[in-house]
């Protein structure tokens, strides 16, 4: 029997979700009976590419989806179903552009140098009503919402049900919390191997929408879902450790400001990159129109956007685009909800990897309160104000482009330019209102 029918016969899954991740975040899947799924676990479920988003056309032949049985998760709330994470292939080549791939070789672009990059998420998201339109909790409003005792036990259910859930599949989640805005929630889990990672974040969104749908409410992980009020973001914390998963790499003994906040040698070029390649990183890191209301953003009702504006980095700060939370890792905070799970952490390795190469040097640190006092540091480079310059900073950064595959890069860089042209051809109200009596 394959791994994946002996998986069905030992847990009673009566289907298989062989899902992929298209270049949008889009979760794509088939619904395999168990009976034929050793088959599929050979060849691969068939899709038309064209009709997600790929940058395929009609004329492409078939997309397979081969399953990866070592990522297979039984569905928690639906246990007769289980998810398996998939490999796009056509006509016997791994495709280039799908994101699942495009990590695979970033993560075996760090082995070739005998690194293995870990990471933990922090997927920020909203509880709204059905209809999206407004935040389920009538009774969540204060101005200052975060960690409230009483708004997270009012929706104990949603919360408990979902931290159950990681904890019958092991990924040791150790808190949960009502976060910085009305409405919004964060539930934590122990960071793993990128890929690792990769695969839970995206089952996460996916259990997350699919529990909050079930007890009668619509989850989002949209970066600014509402007006005023600070976005989801998606912080990713990042060590590199050796190939044997024992040695962290970014802990030890280092020098100069890096070193005074616990980062090795290793951990200061690793960051370089992520400094180096940051105005080419939103493309990924905030990959839709609405990202740009996040980062870049006036003051949010709580106080702050706790989301950075400028390309620096800094120790226990979280008014920056890095921190430095204490020794062996730091936090990118650039990320938002809307970051594809799988290109987030190839952009990141990707990144950090041509920093190691390059021995590049992060710049100076930033101690200050960047909210209040941005305006005195004169050295550092602001962040892309929109999509169009994100993803016009992304095609120019050849390194980071080729590294994570030139094929890859421009198709991803394509369908983000159609997005954003769908997005301006779009007659709005705000420019009946302010060119009408021009
Ligand atoms: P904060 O809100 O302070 O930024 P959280 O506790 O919400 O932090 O999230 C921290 C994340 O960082 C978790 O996923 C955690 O497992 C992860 N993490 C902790 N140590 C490391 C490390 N050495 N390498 C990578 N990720 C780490
Ligand atoms: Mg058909
Ligand atoms: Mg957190
Ligand atoms: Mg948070
Ligand atoms: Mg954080």
């Amino acid at each position: 029997m394959s791994d994946l029918a002996t998986f069905a016969a030992e847990r009673g899954v009566k289907y298989f979700m062989i899902s992929y991740t298209d270049l949008f975040g889009g979760q794509r899947a088939k619904l395999v009976p168990a009976q034929a799924i050793a088959g599929m676990e050979q060849d691969g479920a068939g899709f038309a590419g064209f009709a997600t988003w790929l940058d395929m056309t009609p004329a492409h032949p078939d997309m397979l989806a081969v399953p990866d049985p070592a990522a297979v998760v039984q569905l928690p709330w639906k246990p007769e179903v289980a998810w398996v994470p998939a490999t796009c292939v056509m006509e016997g080549e791994e495709i280039e552009q799908a994101p699942r791939n495009v990590l695979r070789r970033m993560v075996d672009a760090a082995a070739a140098e005998g690194l293995r990059v870990k990471t933990g998420v922090e997927a920020e998201f909203f509880l709204l009503t059905p209809e999206g339109d407004r935040i389920s909790d009538v009774h969540d409003t204060a101005a200052k919402p975060c960690y409230d005792q009483q708004a997270v036990m009012r929706r104990y259910d949603v919360i408990a049900e979902v931290c159950d859930y990681m904890l019958g599949l092991g990924w040791n989640p150790y808190q949960n919390d009502h976060e910085d805005a009305n409405g919004q929630f964060e539930m934590n889990w122990d960071f793993d191997d990128a890929l690792v990672t990769a695969d839970r974040h995206s089952f996460f969104k996916f259990m997350v929408k699919s529990v909050a749908e079930n007890h009668g409410l619509r989850a989002t992980f949209m970066p600014k879902p509402v007006e005023g009020l600070t976005g989801n973001g998606c912080h990713a914390h990042i060590s590199v450790w050796d190939i044997a998963g024992q040695a962290n790499a970014f802990a030890g003994a280092g020098t100069g400001q890096t070193g005074e906040v616990g980062l090795s040698e290793k951990g200061a070029h690793f960051l370089g990159g992520i400094m180096q390649h940051g105005e080419a990183l939103p493309a990924i890191t905030n990959p839709t129109v609405n990202s740009y209301k996040r980062i870049n953003a006036p003051r949010t009702i709580s106080g702050a956007t706790w989301a950075p504006n400028t390309l620096t980095w800094t120790g226990n700060n979280r008014t920056h685009m890095v921190r430095v939370p204490g020794p062996g890792r730091f936090e990118l905070r650039l990320p938002d909800g809307a970051a594809n799970p799988y290109l987030l952490q190839a952009v990141i390795i990707a990144a950090g990897l041509s920093g190691l190469k390059g021995k590049a040097d992060p710049g100076p640190r930033h101690d200050i309160d960047m909210y209040a006092e941005g305006h005195t540091v004169k050295d550092a480079k602001r962040l892309p104000l929109n999509l169009l310059d994100a993803i016009r900073a992304f095609e120019a950064d050849g390194t980071l482009t080729a590294m994570l595959g030139a094929g890859f890069s421009a198709s991803y860089a394509k369908l983000k330019r159609q997005e954003w042209n769908a997005y301006t051809a779009h007659f709005s109200q705000w420019e009946k209102d302010n060119t009408l009596d021009i």
